[in-house]
């Protein structure tokens, strides 16, 4: 299958931005540049951005049922008393449709990749399958002893299952839940687990003023010693939030493959506080971009995390000039990519890298007039205009419709599913 996309504004994220066309061969990117050729399918981009699509290095889409559920809550609160004994109650098929929904949220606001860690992540595999996203996914391990041993044997069978299917569109890596959630016996578990399997390892991190507080009790360390002493630094590391990063962290992260993932709503709403990702990008700490569930972020629309992010430095450092939006918009794109392991396939538009591209069209009277692409892109742009979605070579939604996929029916069973979930089945 060729695809060609005609006369875009091409943001590469790996060159300047250029007016051209891209010839997508298959699941790659065969050229870009001025082309003539035959192709299945031409696209006209005359007067529209093409993008790399964006990556939601951070999220649990099964969570989705939880929008608008317990939204003034602080995240112990939160977690404790609301989150974990309505999850209780959750079965498979619960989040299937959770995951199908926020997997066309994505789409339809230009999400290509997401990396989400819940409990029956088969399901949520199944609806990366079904929809065409690509997906990093990890089975929650939370707990010790009998508890761990269970999840733990989930995850390497949600690992044989799985990993690399799909035209290597779906990845499984191993998921601890967090420091002051995981015994230091569970941790060392789960590195010896992504050991054996060969797989990047996903956790939360530094989130609350809490967690240090809880970690120095219970341990007499920092989160960042703890999971050092387990050994999740010998290995690439995904690190969600790292909003309380003190400057000894800050040392050793210099030293790790991976990242942190940024979270700039979810942190806002759950009064975490405001991470200084403006530092840890001047060490040269690569950072990622993530909503988290909409238990906690509401929506799954990464342009509005990217929004966000810009703000957030420049009211931290009271500079206009902290961050741009060039900037953040690598953090949603190349750098997400670099933070995930996944940078040689995606997060740019370059020849034989995959194809997932998003398309904008330009002609709104919120998009005009254009001075400055990137600034229209991480200012301006939500995630209704995104248009067109193509990942591995697919399109997935064209003029804002997702191929193959009742949008209508799955509203309607999640609806469903809610009433029956929050009135004690
Ligand atoms: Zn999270």
């Amino acid at each position: 299958m060729r695809i060609l996309i005609k006369n875009g504004y091409i943001v590469s994220m790996a060159s300047e931005i250029k007016k051209g066309d891209i010839l997508i061969e298959d699941d790659r990117i065969a050229r870009i540049g001025m082309i003539d050729c035959e192709a299945d399918k031409v696209i006209d981009a005359t007067n529209k951005i093409v993008m790399p699509g964006l990556i939601n290095a951070h999220t649990h889409v099964g969570m989705a049922l939880f929008r608008g559920y317990a939204d003034e809550d602080e995240l112990m609160t939160w977690l404790s008393e609301k989150m974990w004994p309505i999850e209780d109650k959750m079965s498979a098929s619960d989040v299937y449709y959770a995951s199908l929904l926020s997997a066309i949220e994505m789409i339809k606001s230009g999400t290509t990749t997401f990396n989400d860690n819940y409990f029956y992540e088969e399901e949520t595999a199944k609806a990366a399958e079904k929809t065409g996203m690509r997906a990093i996914l990890s089975r929650c391990v939370i707990g010790d002893a009998d508890e761990a041993t269970k999840r733990l044997a989930e995850a390497e069978e949600l690992y044989n299952n799985w990993h690399n299917k799909c035209n290597g569109r779906i990845k499984i890596c191993v998921g601890p839940h967090a420091p002051y959630t995981c015994s230091p016996e569970t941790l060392k578990r789960c590195v010896k687990l992504a050991d054996r399997l060969g797989t990047p390892i996903a956790i939360h991190y530094l989130e609350t003023k809490d967690e240090v507080k809880k970690m120095r009790d219970n341990y007499n360390m920092t989160s960042t010693e703890y999971i050092k002493k387990a050994g999740l630094f010998n290995y690439h590391v995904m690190l969600a939030h790292g909003v309380h990063i003190d400057s000894e962290s800050l040392e050793t992260l210099k030293e790790i493959s991976g990242g942190v993932i940024h979270n700039p709503i979810s942190n806002q709403k759950l009064g975490s506080g405001f991470a200084d990702i403006t530092k840890l990008r001047m060490n040269g700490i690569n950072v990622a971009l993530g909503t988290d569930g909409q238990g906690s972020t509401n929506t799954l629309d990464m342009f509005e995390e990217i929004k966000s992010a810009a703000y957030i430095q420049k009211a931290l450092y009271n500079s206009a000039t902290a961050i741009s939006g060039e900037d953040v918009l690598k953090m949603a794109t190349i750098e997400g990519a670099k933070v995930l392991g996944i940078d040689s396939e995606v997060g740019s538009l370059e020849e034989g890298k995959k194809a997932d591209i998003i398309i904008i069209d330009m002609k709104k009277p919120h998009l005009c007039p254009a001075h400055n692409i990137y600034s229209l892109l991480a200012y301006s742009v939500n995630g209704a205009d995104v248009e067109t979605s193509i990942i591995d070579g697919n399109i997935v939604m064209e003029n804002r419709v997702i191929n193959g996929i009742d949008e209508t029916e799955i509203m309607n069973a999640c609806s469903r599913i809610k009433e029956c979930l929050f009135n004690n089945r």
